[in-house]
């Protein structure tokens, strides 16, 4: 079926054909018609299934009608790159209209972004938290859109974004028209559907759970040991050479992504890291030298590799198990597609059983298993602690957030007190030396009323524990006998005489 078939605009059809576009994808078949009659839609579909213009192909082709000037639409994505990418889609194929789409996400300057929202655009591509930004210091009306895309629903989801995309939902006057993408469709996203969707029709493009038949998977096991863990990964990725054309490599912390590409970058492979923490500039640049093929190994988080739209990775390995099985599917659909052959690798430790079972329930397949045998086992310098090993992605709210670096932050610039800081010289020496260039002892000669001193040095008597037998709550319950006051501690009038009636008054 050719895309003029859908009943698209003759520009839209015009400008899929310049973009290579022969024929819609089932996903762009299927969900297009639905959106141009107006419907909502909550749609389950993975990156690489061509959802991109299936949600934009039909929304362009309602706003050609509408006057211009204001935004109609607007896009919700979770990260910075997959607004990008949609931007980067949504150029090409609103070329022929005239239509001008807007990109707000975070990390980039306001400045920019506030002069095109005043200028007018029709489209916006955005991430929850900027859009919010724009909003609340007034730049950015919501009452005029009425075609609202959640992108990649439960990537939201797992990021924390829910409240902000349900008051984003609110802030959009409730007749618009409402379209739900979603990889996967866990209870909460479902919970989201149900109260914010009115009658929707559902599209499935693929049961959520399969990796495509062409991807060659293997689990390779290795000790709980992460120096083992990457020579393993060296001497597969040296093994895969002969067909490795490029290669994703997933970890679990954002942590790991910066270890693992150093050590590869250190052995001299092709490498850069990309995750959240990275300089939004940074991450631009690498993503994009990576599509050019000139970046061979990419390191990732799965929230930074989400939904970016990266055409043939001949290889994916986990360096860690996924702590959710479906992060699994959408890592090694990052290979094998469109017919291609693809491998993907996964590093298992006798720790990760448990996720290696959920993965193959989840996929229906029992993956193959192959041991790497002479790995050595050594520690790095700097043991991780077994508590580490546990932590999700939501570390934020764990409560020993408060970690010595961030401590040593703190402390650095109060100025301890002459005496103080002569009793404890060394520690003060070694958070002094780092962050504070005066030093501690002569700043506090110019200020000697201010005699703070680091909170960590500070010298307290340990705390006497208060005597039980002065608790009045003791005393109720063990019945203490009150003991007798004083007379000067008794109140003057029960002293002061009373003045007794007189003998006849009383008598008559
Ligand atoms: P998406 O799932 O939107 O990330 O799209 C994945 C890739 O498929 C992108 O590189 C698109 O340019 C491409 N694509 C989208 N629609 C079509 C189509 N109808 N024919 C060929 N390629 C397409």
């Amino acid at each position: 079926m050719p895309f003029k078939a859908l009943g698209l605009h003759p520009h839209l059809v015009q400008a899929t054909r310049e973009m290579g576009y022969t024929e819609p994808t089932p996903i762009q078949a299927e969900a297009i018609p639905h959106v141009l009659a107006g419907r909502d839609l909550i749609a389950t579909a993975q990156t690489g299934t061509g959802k991109t213009a299936a949600f934009l192909l039909p929304i362009l082709h309602q706003l050609m009608q509408k006057p211009h000037g204001t935004s109609q639409a607007l896009i919700v994505t979770p990260t910075r790159e997959l607004a990008q990418q949609i931007d980067d889609v949504c150029s090409g194929l609103a070329y022929h209209t005239g239509l001008r789409v807007g990109l707000i996400v975070g990390g980039t300057a306001m400045g920019p972004q506030e002069k095109a929202l005043r200028a007018g655009v029709e489209l916006l591509v955005a991430t929850p938290g900027r859009l919010l930004d724009h909003f609340e210091r007034g730049k950015l009306m919501l009452s005029q859109v009425n075609i609202l895309v959640i992108d990649e629903a439960d990537r939201m989801l797992d990021m924390g974004f829910i409240p902000d995309v349900e008051r984003i939902c609110k802030l959009i006057p409730f007749t618009r028209q409402t379209l739900f993408y979603s990889a996967t469709m866990p209870p909460e996203i479902q919970r989201l559907t149900e109260q914010f969707l009115h009658n929707p029709v559902r599209v499935e493009v693929s049961r959520p759970a399969t990796a495509a038949t062409t991807i060659e998977q293997n689990i390779v096991k290795v000790p709980a040991n992460d120096w083992a863990k990457r020579e393993a990964l060296r001497r597969l990725i040296r093994e895969a050479e002969p067909t490795l054309n490029n290669a994703l490599i997933f970890c679990n912390r954002k942590r790991d992504v910066d270890v693992v590409a150093k050590s590869l970058a250190k052995h001299g492979f092709n490498v850069a890291p990309l995750h959240g923490d990275l300089d939004q500039s940074l991450r631009t640049k690498t993503l994009d030298s990576f599509r050019a093929g000139e970046l061979k190994i990419l390191v990732a988080s799965d929230v930074a590799a989400r939904g970016l739209d990266i055409p043939v990775v001949s290889h994916v390995f986990n360096f860690d198990v996924p702590f959710h099985a479906d992060d699994y599917v959408h890592r090694i659909g990052r290979t094998g597609r469109a017919g291609r052959v693809g491998y993907a690798y996964m590093l298992a430790t006798p720790r990760d059983e448990k996720q290696v079972d959920a993965i193959e329930r989840l996929t229906k397949t029992t993956i193959p298993r192959q041991t790497m045998e002479n790995l050595e086992v050594r520690e790095d310098r700097k043991p991780r602690r077994d508590a580490d090993r546990s932590r999700g992605r939501n570390d934020r709210n764990r409560k020993d957030k408060f970690r010595p670096d961030k401590f040593h932050d703190h402390v650095a610039p109060m100025e301890p007190a002459p005496a103080i800081a002569e009793a404890v010289a060394p520690a003060v020496h070694e958070t002094a030396v780092v962050h504070a260039p005066e030093p501690a002892v002569a700043r506090s000669e110019h200020r000697p009323e201010k005699k703070h001193e680091p909170r960590r040095e500070q010298h307290r008597p340990p705390q006497k524990k208060r005597d039980p037998e002065h608790r009045a709550s003791h005393d109720r319950k063990h019945d203490a006998t009150p003991v007798k006051p004083e007379k000067h501690q008794l109140p003057a009038f029960l002293f002061r005489p009373v003045p007794l009636p007189k003998k006849a008054d009383a008598e008559g």
